[in-house]
This record gives structure tokens, sequence and C-alpha cells, in this order.
């Protein structure tokens, strides 16, 4: 009786690029109450859900005004006096209000600040950590854990003006407590700057906190990568691996079908060759994680790929896959990749999020919970990764706030766990 939905409240706030996003606060009928507060993405898959933006001038057309409307106007009213721990219910009821097949008339942005907002007031008056409460919620495949870290401290690509054609580089620390993933990452980050500096490089950072140097190519930074770790102190692989996310839709040319490295004189790869490439980097690095090598429709080539480098690495389907059961399903049919990563906000809502991560977790896929380039304070990640027992999550570098912050909570959590 005392956790149904009393007050639903959304404002516009700042994302960490300084543009506008939603948040929400969610407030129960035993008083609990939080804000929630929704990411946006900058590389975005064509096939996410819609984020629905003002247009017009004000924010340069980024406004989310709309967005917020559609809150405090149209899911507010419907959703008052539901019970918050029937959460798909919740979500079954936005989606129904939205009635679209990619929410585009209310907004992911604004089904998803509700759903979020809504699961952390649950875990509030349940006097619960979120993860805790996540798994009351939601039935997760697996038993709660900690995930692995993948950091990504060299940004290339759309979130770094193109300075590296693969636009992240991310280290892998893979020690047993968390605490100690969190201290070798931040240590090899620092020792990389470091180098960096040895080089006359510039050690400014891109969107998610990482160095945004211009390097020669992709395999310039890995190298730096392995030195970094080396120069720390820990062992290249055994320690800390090597991932990368190299956002192919972002490379492909769709009228000469190839995937085109500008930041290395435009140099063009057939499917191929870029298979070839893949395979060097498997032979020469630790690099146990490969997301998006190829473009989102380009479903030929990651079945090509995948048993040519399934062994090394996971492949990892973000724009291929954009949290979304129905292109899972078929990549799994397929066995076109082995591991998804999940953005809440391409699908919109907790439980398909939760939906999507159960449909991996049972075709043995592996699950990477992830950020957005555009972030903010919010940590839900970070519980919902270890509420689901996400093998990995990706939630950027060791610098800027709105990146550690996860980072923090995670460490949080492991302390929550030895309780
Ligand atoms: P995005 O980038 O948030 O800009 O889409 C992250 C990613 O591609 O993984
Ligand atoms: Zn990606």
């Amino acid at each position: 009786m005392r956790s149904r939905i009393k007050s639903i409240l959304a404002r516009e706030i700042l994302d960490s690029r300084g543009n506008p996003t939603v948040a929400c606060r969610v407030t129960l009928t035993s008083g609990a109450s939080a804000e929630a507060k929704v990411p946006s993405g900058a590389s975005t898959g064509i096939y996410e859900a819609l984020e629905l933006r003002d247009g017009g001038k004000r924010y340069g057309g980024q406004g989310v005004q709309k967005a917020v409307a559609n809150i405090n106007k149209e899911i507010s009213p419907v959703l008052l006096g539901m019970e918050s721990a029937r959460h798909e219910e919740i979500d079954d009821v936005m989606k129904e209000l939205d009635g679209t097949p990619n929410k585009s008339k209310l907004g992911a942005n604004a089904l998803l600040a509700v759903s979020l907002g809504t699961a952390q007031a649950l875990a509030i008056h349940r006097r619960l950590p979120l993860w805790k409460s996540l798994r009351q919620t939601f039935n997760f495949v697996k038993p709660a854990a900690l995930p692995i870290p993948t950091m990504n401290v060299l940004n290339g690509g759309a979130h770094a003006d193109w300075v590296l054609d693969v636009q992240e580089c991310m280290i892998v620390p893979r020690q047993r407590r968390m605490a100690e993933r969190v201290r070798a990452g931040a240590e090899v980050f620092h020792v990389l700057k470091k180098l960096l500096k040895e080089r006359g490089a510039v050690t400014s950072v891109g969107d998610e906190g990482g160095f945004a140097p211009r390097l020669e190519n992709v395999e310039a930074a890995f190298d730096l990568l392995v030195a970094a770790i080396k120069k720390a102190g820990y062992k290249p692989g055994k320690e800390v691996a090597l991932a990368t996310d190299v956002a192919a839709s972002e490379l492909y040319d769709h009228k000469t079908k190839t995937y085109i490295f500008r930041a290395e004189n435009n140099r063009e790869f057939t499917v191929a060759a870029l298979l070839e490439r893949y395979q060097t980097w498997q032979e020469k690095y630790p690099l146990i994680f490969i997301e998006d090598p190829f473009d989102q429709d380009d479903w030929a080539a990651w079945k090509k790929c995948v048993p040519v480098l399934k062994k090394k690495s996971i492949l990892v389907g973000d724009d291929f896959f954009v949290t979304n059961v129905k292109r899972l399903e078929r990549g799994i049919q397929e066995k076109a990749a082995t591991a998804i990563l999940i953005k809440l906000n391409q699908i919109g809502t907790v439980s398909e999020t939760v939906d999507a991560i159960a449909m991996a977790h049972h075709a043995k896929f592996a699950v990477a919970v992830s950020h957005r380039s555009g972030e903010t304070a919010d940590t839900f990640i970070a519980d919902l990764a270890t509420a689901c027992g996400a093998e990995y999550i990706k939630t950027g570098s060791l610098s800027r706030s709105e990146r550690v912050e996860k980072y923090n909570r995670l460490m949080e959590i492991e302390r929550e766990m030895e309780r």
C-alpha cells in the first residue's frame, strides 16, 4: 500500500557535454523519493529508440522540454497510484501510452527517466541498496556479481574529433576485487599520461575522460596501452587486458561497402581486409573484447567474423543489437556475435533492458552494461550490472566525475556485498 506512486515530476538538466537531458523525481506514498537522470549518446545506432529533442533555437535544438512535458502531463496522470514494485506493469502502461515501435511519440528519454526513477524510489522505500532491490523486482538468470570494468582510456572517433579511427581503446583490469581493478585502472591511466607527455602528445581528454592524442594508427594506441600496463607493474593480458569499440557503423561507406579509416589517410578496408586486421590485433595484443567490429546492418560480416575471432575475444553488439530483443534474437540464432552491450536508453525502459539481459544470458552470451558518451551523475548502471551478474561494465575512463562516480559506486557495492 505504501509504495504506490504518489508523484512524478520531470525537469530539464544538463549532461556531461553540456546538452540538455531529462531528470525525473518519483515519490512514493511512503515518502520515499528519488531523482533519476538519463544519459545520451553521440555515436547513436540507427535502430535505437528515439531520444526526443525539441528542435528550434533553444540549446541549438537540443532542448528536452517536450519530453519533460510528456512526463508531467501525459505519463504522470496515468501512473499515479500504481504499485511501484510492479515495475513491468508500469513500463507496459508507458509503452502502450506511447504506442509507437521506437517510442517516438513520448520519447525514450521520457519513458526511461520515469522507469529509472521508479526503481530508485522503490529501493529507498525498501531500505535496500539498489542492486538488491532490483533483484527483488526482476528475475535475473545469473546470481549477482561485480562486473569486470572495461575502461576507455584512449578516446577516438566521434568522441574525440577523429584523432583515432576506433572510438575506444580500453584497459580491462581483471583483479579479484573491484577496489583492486579500479586501482590498477587508475595507475595505468596515470602512467599513460606520463608516456604521452614524454612523446610530446596532448593529454587533454575526450568525452569519456580518456586521453585523445593524435596517434599514427590503432596499433600505436594498443602499443602505448601495453607499455603503460607494464610500466605500472602489471602483466598485460593476465592482469590487465585490452578491449576496443571500433564503432564500425561510423566508418562504413555504404556506396563502396568499405570501412574507411580517416585518421590513417582514408585507408579503405573491405570486410575481408578488416577481419584480417582484427586477427593481427589478436595475435599481437591481449585483446579480449571487440565491440561493433562491423556496421550495424552488415550481418554477413558479423557472421563471418565470429568463428574467426571468438576464441580470443568476445564480439559485442552495441549499435548492432541496440539492447533490442528482436535484433538480439536474430543475432543468437544466426551466431552473429557472442555478447551484447546493454544501454538502457537504447530501448527506453528498465523492464525491456532486463529482458535483453535475460535473453543474452540464456543464450550464454556475455553482457556488458554500458554508460553513454553523454552522462550524468546517476550511477544506476553500476547497480544494474551487479544485479544481473553482467560479465562487464563499460563506464569510461578514470577521470571526470560522471565516469568515476560509477567506479566509486561499484567499490561501495563491493562492501555492501561483503556485509
Ligand atoms: P555513444 O558511445 O554513447 O556515443 O553511443 C558509446 C558506444 O558507442 O559504446
Ligand atoms: Zn559502442
